[in-house]
């Protein structure tokens, strides 16, 4: 997949000396007033960061945090703290622009030394950002001479930053963009499928309803469907299986019925679970209980220890594995074990294995396993619409870039 086609120009060919570039990157980050309480994302831009600074490119930095109204400044959204941060981890000086767009920050851009970064204010406290407004978008193209977008968790967006910029400046992709669509292109690629089948998704979290033009998508690549989690219930209940109080998403029972009439028309062997962790309500001080039938008035909070072990040895026989969706309430320990359980069979797997999802990557580095599959991805909602749609707005407005 490796430069294929889904893959705009990369930086190793952009001319970025001496030039200032408006890098989009993804520093939508958890705050604690002022203080970055986890600093991954601002981590995962480091690589093409350093990069562009050596090879003597002014780095004008840009992402949004949060959801502010659109109207403005807001204190509590704002990106200085993530600016602090990425000081610290660069250990270079990075000059704040207390402003998204206009006169000011771009004399600041103008400003800028050899090697100098700066960082604007929060793209989204200017509504033109989330309607691509053109206007915006030329005021976010007066920043930079060039454009870098790295910030692969929001190119399903498409927002001024990521489409209407591109289409303004000479642009490429970042070294995390370029990771995570040559590795999520590896479950697109129609090449060499043989080489990578069995092909098993293994879905679960929240609800169907997140995750229906995934499943359908999937299903015309894949050879094993595991569904796990609040969904599987929708599922089971679909089929006719009783599941007491379990959460069923009612009317999405026909489409769950729909779904699985396509994968058993398209060979694609669907796996539900066969045993359950239950309890009598949705509480983390709930007792567990492990059945195989789901009484009435119990919930079905985790797959059981049977399904696991059923699903183990199917996975074992597969080449490739694309897990998203937590099994069960991870958060909870007494109904972490499916999502425990299955996290370990992925890293004791042979198999290419990738995962997908923001709480899914919780959950795995919650375990402690984050550096034994393949590859995690960085952008929950990208990484499935890209599964989806096989492409992403922001990556299409670079290849016309
Ligand atoms: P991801 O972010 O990996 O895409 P989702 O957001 O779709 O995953 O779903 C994650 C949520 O699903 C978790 O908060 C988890 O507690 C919840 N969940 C999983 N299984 C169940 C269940 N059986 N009942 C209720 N909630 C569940
Ligand atoms: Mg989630």
């Amino acid at each position: 997949m490796a430069g294929g086609p889904l893959l705009p120009r990369t930086i190793d060919h952009l001319d970025v000396a001496d030039r200032r570039v408006l890098v989009r990157v993804d520093f939508n980050v958890p705050l604690d007033g002022e203080t970055v309480t986890d600093d991954t994302r601002i981590r995962a831009a480091l690589p093409t960061l350093r990069e562009l600074l050596e090879r003597g490119g002014k780095l004008v930095l840009c992402s949004h945090l949060g959801r502010p109204k659109g109207k403005g400044f807001e204190q509590a959204y704002s990106t200085l703290p993530a600016a602090a941060r990425l000081a610290e981890l660069l250990e270079v000086e990075v000059v704040f622009g207390h402003s998204v767009v206009g006169d000011d920050v771009t004399e600041l851009s103008r400003e800028l030394g050899p090697a100098g970064v700066m960082m604007i204010e929060n793209l989204r406290f200017n509504a033109g950002e989330k309607d691509n407004d053109p206007e915006f978008a030329r005021g976010l193209a007066a920043l930079g001479d060039v454009y870098v977008d790295d910030a692969f968790g929001a190119m399903h967006r498409p927002d001024a930053s990521i489409v209407g910029v591109a289409e303004l400046l000479p642009g490429a992709v970042g070294r995390l963009v370029q990771r995570e669509v040559e590795a999520l292109g590896v479950l697109l690629s129609t090449e060499n499928r043989h080489e990578r089948a069995p092909f098993a998704a293994i879905l679960g979290g929240a609800k169907v309803s997140d995750k229906i033009g995934v499943i359908e998508a999937l299903t015309k690549r894949i050879d094993h469907l595991f569904v796990g989690g609040a969904m599987a219930y929708t599922f089971l209940a679909a089929t006719g299986v009783p599941v007491g109080a379990s959460r069923v998403e009612q009317d999405k029972l026909d489409l769950a019925r729909q779904l699985l009439q396509k994968c058993q028309a398209r060979g694609v062997k669907v796996h539900l679970p066969i045993d359950h962790v239950v309890a009598d309500r949705f509480e983390e001080g709930a007792t567990p209980e492990v059945v195989d039938a789901i009484p009435d008035g119990k919930m079905g909070l985790d797959i059981g220890p049977g399904t696991l072990r059923a699903w183990g040895g199917v996975l074992r026989t597969c080449r490739t594995i694309f897990w998203n969706g937590p099994m069960g309430v991870f958060e909870w320990d007494a109904f972490a074990g499916g999502t425990r359980g299955l996290a370990e069979a992925l890293a004791a797997s042979d198999a290419h294995t990738i995962v997908g999802g923001g709480d899914s990557a919780a959950a795995l580095a919650k375990f402690g396993l984050a550096d034994r599959v393949d590859h995690v991805s960085t952008g929950g909602g990208a990484s499935l619409e890209l599964l989806e749609h096989g492409d992403l707005p922001g990556l299409a407005a670079l290849r016309k870039s």
